[in-house]
């Protein structure tokens, strides 16, 4: 580990670690006792949303678990019983780690206090499916980078020059825009198609209408765990150590409102109407063993760009598209966050080099996260390109862009030797724009 972290913290990473419940030991399940990411849920009993642990095809409820005193976290009140994450995170790193230390041990296999009582089960324990999952954290600020060389090249190919596709600042820092915070939704929300000015290459003026080429962008985004002072810029070095967690993140994309609004100043209504992220946040320490190199950077950035060691994480992703009514989904993308250019650390040291403050909840994007083949580009603009060559979906038909009722998956996760760590999914549906 780069970080400094003891022996309880380096035994909740033990690959050969079981839970007493059967579900989370499952090869395949996303949220063994190695993940244990963070949500917020409520239920139909219990209508009150609270922080929630996801185990197997468990929810572990924390708020009932420090009620019955069997979390300790530094704090005198119930940090758990809200409907975000935001102040428990602010306890810092120190309470994160020791909280995923507690709920190791107490969901552990040789561990009784739960295991062995069925009414503290009954009150600390709800089903995945029964649970309704919320807005992970209350997000301040939304940023969106544009860190896969892949992504940017493909784009400056169709959006200006296929011989200058990647501009000469690309290569010397991580790119990126100020989004919207407001509309982050969490999966599951649906998606309006959104109107706007398009601009068709057969008329001077633009028209004005639903979206043609509405698009995802598959990414990543951190959340911000730790912020600094306004004016106190965040070393490249010390970057990971502000960083909470990660999710799947959904940067639905209006290519054609995009390409005719986007200069001088970058995308605005194309990207400002909806970002989906996924409802568990998995914590960088769980991400810890699927730590490797990232790619050579060439030039070498500047100085306050540079950190030693490995940033970046081997997450498989995936892109599903269900229509309407269609029993099976397509698979139209399978890549992996490790062929990122920029790590997260350099991003956030860039972002706030200038002075810039961050906050607790904050969400960074990673930007589109494309691989090298058409069959591992992160967004459909890339796969079809343009609409030119649509892909084949299972049920027959086939896709240049999204249409409504298409319903957009994204997944992601970390393979271990028997045991995955997993993001779970990313889902959003497309509705008709209003007329
Ligand atoms: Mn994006």
């Amino acid at each position: 580990m780069s970080n400094p972290i003891n022996r309880e913290l380096q035994a909740t990473l033990d690959p050969q670690r079981k839970s007493w419940i059967d579900s989370a030991n499952d090869a395949a399940c996303d949220f063994p006792i190695q993940n244990l990411p963070f949500g917020v849920f409520s239920t139909a009993q219990q209508a009150q949303a609270r922080v929630g642990v996801a185990i197997g095809d468990q929810v572990a409820d924390l708020a009932a678990l420090f009620e019955a005193g069997l979390l300790r976290v530094g704090a005198e009140s119930n940090v758990f019983a809200r409907p975000a994450l935001n102040d428990f995170i602010a306890l810092g790193r120190d309470a994160w780690r020791s909280v995923r230390v507690q709920l190791s041990a107490l969901l552990a296999k040789e561990t009784s206090t739960l295991r062995d009582d069925a009414a503290l089960r009954q009150r600390v324990f709800v089903k995945l499916a029964d649970a309704k999952l919320h807005m992970p954290v209350d997000i301040p600020g939304y940023t969106d980078f544009y860190s896969s060389k892949e992504h940017a090249t493909n784009v400056g190919s169709m959006f200006r020059d296929p011989k200058n596709a990647l501009l000469p600042n690309w290569s010397e820092m991580p790119i990126g825009y100020n989004g919207r915070a407001s509309s982050v939704v969490v999966s599951g929300t649906p998606v309006r198609r959104p109107n706007g000015q398009l601009k068709l290459p057969d008329q001077e003026r633009p028209v004005f209408g639903a979206c043609r080429k509405l698009d995802i962008e598959l990414e990543t985004g951190f959340i911000i765990g730790r912020g600094n002072a306004l004016g106190e810029p965040v070393a490249c070095e010390d970057a990971e150590a502000h960083i909470f967690g990660m999710v799947l993140l959904n940067d639905w994309s209006a290519r054609d409102i995009q390409q005719w609004e986007y200069v001088p100043l970058g995308p605005f209504n194309a990207k400002g109407f909806a970002t989906t992220i996924s409802p568990w946040i998995v914590t960088l320490d769980a991400l810890e063993p699927f730590r490797v190199a990232q790619p050579v950077q060439e030039p070498k950035p500047l100085e306050y760009l540079r950190h030693a060691g490995e940033h970046a994480f081997d997450i498989s992703l995936e892109v599903l598209l269900r229509p309407e009514g269609a029993s099976e989904a397509t698979t139209i993308s399978r890549t992996n966050f490790r062929y990122m250019y920029w790590s997260m650390a350099q991003q956030l040291a860039h972002h706030t080099v200038a002075g810039c403050n961050m906050r607790v909840g904050d969400l960074l994007g990673s930007g589109t996260i494309s691989g090298p083949t058409a069959d591992s580009f992160g967004s459909l603009l890339e796969i079809t390109w343009n609409a030119k060559n649509p892909v084949a979906l299972k049920d027959g038909g086939t896709r240049g862009f999204i249409e409504d009722g298409d319903e957009l998956t994204l997944a992601g996760w970390c393979q271990g030797d028997g045991y995955r760590v997993g993001f779970g999914t990313c889902v959003g549906v497309v509705m008709p724009a209003v007329k």
